[in-house]
């Protein structure tokens, strides 16, 4: 019957099968995505444990299709990095997080704003004359962009990307190193590279109540970036004890849900006095 039919190709079709047609839904979707007005950056604090003050913002890409819904970055900017789209789509958020930053500093509140690069971008010649001409179009002071990226930059375009970050260093812009810990580079890139800050990856940050040894890794991250340094990030902080496990072990800022989920510029213009001192 035809029942039987459809169960049992729901049966048959497998895991990967599924994947392999989400993989091709996404692409397909991604094509028009901004053109349709489909992204948008939420951001989401850095909060100083110093001075409990807010001193920066991470802009985090959005995706939001009418047929797929909510596609999150972790699914569709790997897509995008194979096919190449994440240079058009990494450029418009370069865009428009300088474009909020000036929004920002117009508004007679400096917050640095933090983008996420991908190991691509670093390979295509061009991104720091790119980066150089968004900050002179919007008259961004440099040192409000903060660039992350991961150690895998360091793994596939290792001269590249040395190169193109000691050019945004030497104009101003801030370098961040993004997932800290959880890649398959040695420490030998943290010799050379010119850096302003570590960011401590979710995962060691998770049980660091819990776990000694996930503690001690962070206390060790901590010192190093001191020794160097380097401000130091903690990211992924959902509860009280983790962050103030943090600032016992001494880390510069915090990030995570427990501060500030990432949210809508406009939202965050609402929310932003009251973060302060949290
Ligand atoms: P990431 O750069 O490590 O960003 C941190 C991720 O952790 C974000 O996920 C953020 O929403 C989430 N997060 C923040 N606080 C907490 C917390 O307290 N608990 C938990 N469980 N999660 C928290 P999101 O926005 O889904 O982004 C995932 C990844 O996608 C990012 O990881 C980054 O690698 C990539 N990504 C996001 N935006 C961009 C972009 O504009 N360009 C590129 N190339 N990659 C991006
Ligand atoms: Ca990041
Ligand atoms: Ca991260
Ligand atoms: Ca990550």
């Amino acid at each position: 019957s035809k029942d039987l039919g459809r169960n049992s190709w729901s049966y048959f079709s497998s895991e990967m099968h599924q994947r392999r047609q989400s993989r091709y839904l996404i692409g397909a979707h991604l094509q028009q995505a901004l053109q349709n007005n489909e992204m948008h950056l939420a951001y989401q604090p850095k909060l100083s444990l110093g001075t409990g003050e807010v001193v920066g913002v991470e802009a985090l890409l959005r995706w939001q299709n009418p047929e797929l819904g909510t596609v999150p970055p972790d699914q569709f900017v790997p897509l995008a990095e194979d096919s190449g789209q994440i240079h058009e789509i990494g450029d418009w958020v370069l865009e428009t997080a300088i474009g909020q930053a000036r929004r920002w500093e117009l508004s007679g509140r400096c917050i640095p704003v933090a983008v996420n690069l991908s190991a691509r971008q670093f390979q295509r010649e061009g991104l720091v004359a790119r980066i150089k001409q968004l900050l002179s179009k919007y008259s961004l002071d440099a040192s409000l962009l903060c660039v992350e990226l991961t150690e895998t930059c360091f793994l596939h375009s290792a001269e590249e990307t040395a190169l193109a970050l000691h050019e945004l260093r030497e104009h101003g812009v801030k370098v961040s190193i993004d997932d800290f810990g959880t890649g398959y580079s040695s420490l030998s890139y943290i010799r050379t590279m010119s850096l302003d800050q570590l960011k401590i990856d979710r995962s060691f940050v998770n049980n660091i109540n819990e776990a000694q040894r996930d503690r001690q890794l962070v206390s060790a991250m901590i010192a190093m970036s001191q020794a160097l340094g380097l401000s130091v990030v903690a990211e992924g902080v959902e509860t009280r004890e983790q962050l103030d496990m943090l600032r016992q072990l001494g880390c510069d800022e915090v990030q995570g849900y427990l501060i500030c989920r990432p949210i809508p510029a406009e939202e965050l213009d609402k929310v932003l006095p009251d973060l302060a001192g949290k």
